[in-house]
């Protein structure tokens, strides 16, 4: 299929709208994740949580 390769700078913007909607998705919520829960699933994970602190810090995730 021809048409499908992106650019580099097309690359760049589309992991750009990606952080947007994580972002957004990932919002605070008082002093936690909005959408993120513990382990439990009832409480909020802090805020940051593993996802933003990964964006920003590029943290390793095991
Ligand atoms: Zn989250």
């Amino acid at each position: 299929m021809t048409g499908q390769e992106r650019t580099p700078e097309e690359e760049l913007e589309h992991w750009r709208s990606v952080e947007k909607r994580l972002r957004n998705l990932h919002y605070r919520d008082g002093d936690h994740c909005a959408v993120c829960t513990t382990d439990f699933g009832r409480l909020n994970a802090p805020f940051p949580c593993a996802t933003i602190r990964a964006l920003e810090n590029k943290e390793p995730t095991t």
